[in-house]
């Protein structure tokens, strides 16, 4: 444990003065201990803050990566998702015999929140034939109505490897133009978008590339396509990460997405100099190591889907796990500054 802490401060002292360690130090002390006493996993996304993500997590990455991991940590008693809701729910459609917590259950999307099963199956009527791929931001509810699901990391991949020539894609409507930028296949979008990616604009972009020359700006494809345009690169979080990983000492980077991917690589990565536009994520920053405290002791609350949807949900996201296997991962292109 003494090990463990010392390793927690060390990387937590550089995004955080020392009193601020000193408050969160006995909280993370405890969540350690009760994730031993109880055998709990905790997996945590790249949005969530430092002290999560280095503090207590023991698996960290992108949803893709969670969604992986939670189908092989047979080992544990139970999974404490640090995220948001449709993410816990991913992990308990692959472990429905165990218990699956979030801290907040109120931690939603707005992406996820944008559309109902009853909205993709009016769809499914107006396009008859046309297969759904669905982001796996949205509800186990939407994913059941799904062939197959997708990520930001792998949504070309998934919906050429469909054969079709017209797809419904679901539901961030700016995932969806980038998709078809990429692809032949006719894309049928809705209206979904991400509260915190659709707030860059390419004001900012420009502004950041005239005070720091030789700036490498990478956005997420849930931002607007002309921000897209204006980045250098247009990848998923595990793609910046991978990005960021491989820039040379005192490279300058600009990452257009959540800001604590930003705190989070600014610790693994200290060569690099991270230009950080900062849109907050209000759900996945409703967890906060005292409602982890509590969701430990008293193991609530827990996820729950009703098995009728949570088999078809399942089934969606099985596709997408099949057809990219980590192997088969299909890097996004890069598209050129304009
Ligand atoms: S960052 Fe956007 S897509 Fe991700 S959880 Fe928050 S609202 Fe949803």
């Amino acid at each position: 444990m003494m090990e463990t802490l010392e390793r927690i401060e060390s990387q937590l002292r550089t995004s955080m003065p020392a009193f601020e360690w000193e408050l969160r130090k006995p909280l993370i002390e405890k969540i350690l201990r009760l994730k031993r006493e109880k055998n709990v996993v905790v997996l945590a996304h790249n949005y969530q803050v430092p002290e999560i993500f280095y503090g207590i997590a023991d698996v960290t990455g992108d949803s893709l990566a969670l969604a992986r991991e939670s189908v092989h940590r047979q080992e544990a008693d139970a999974i404490l998702f640090c995220g948001v809701h449709f993410m816990a729910e991913t992990a308990k459609l692959f472990n429905p015999e165990k218990p699956v917590l979030i801290a907040d259950m109120e931690a939603g999307c707005s992406l996820a929140e944008s559309i109902t099963g009853e909205d993709v199956r009016a769809l499914k009527a107006q396009h008859p034939g046309a297969p759904v791929v669905t982001y796996v931001n949205s509800s186990a509810e939407v994913k059941a109505e799904s062939d197959i699901c997708c990520t930001s990391g792998n949504a070309v991949a998934v919906v050429e490897s469909l054969g079709a020539d017209k797809v419904i894609f679901l539901p961030d409507g700016f995932l969806a133009s980038y998709v078809a930028r990429q692809t032949d296949v006719e894309i049928v979008s809705w209206k979904g978008t991400c509260v915190v990616h659709e707030e860059f604009t390419t004001e900012q972009v420009a502004a950041y590339r005239a005070q720091y020359p030789g700036l490498k700006v990478l956005a997420h494809p849930e931002c607007h396509p002309d921000v897209q345009t204006a980045a250098d690169l247009v990848g998923s979080t595990a793609q910046m990460s991978n990005f960021v990983a491989e820039q040379k000492p005192g490279a300058q980077v600009a990452l257009i997405t959540e800001c604590s991917m930003s705190d989070n690589l600014a610790v693994a990565h200290p060569h690099v100099e991270l230009v950080r536009p900062c849109s907050m994520c209000p759900h996945m920053k409703k967890i906060t190591l005292e409602k982890i405290i509590t969701c430990l002791e008293t193991f609530q609350p827990q996820i729950e889907i009703p098995e009728e949807i949570a088999v078809r949900a399942k089934r969606a996201v099985e596709r997408m796990l099949e057809i990219t296997a980590p192997k088969k991962v299909v890097s996004l292109p890069v598209v050129a500054a304009s």
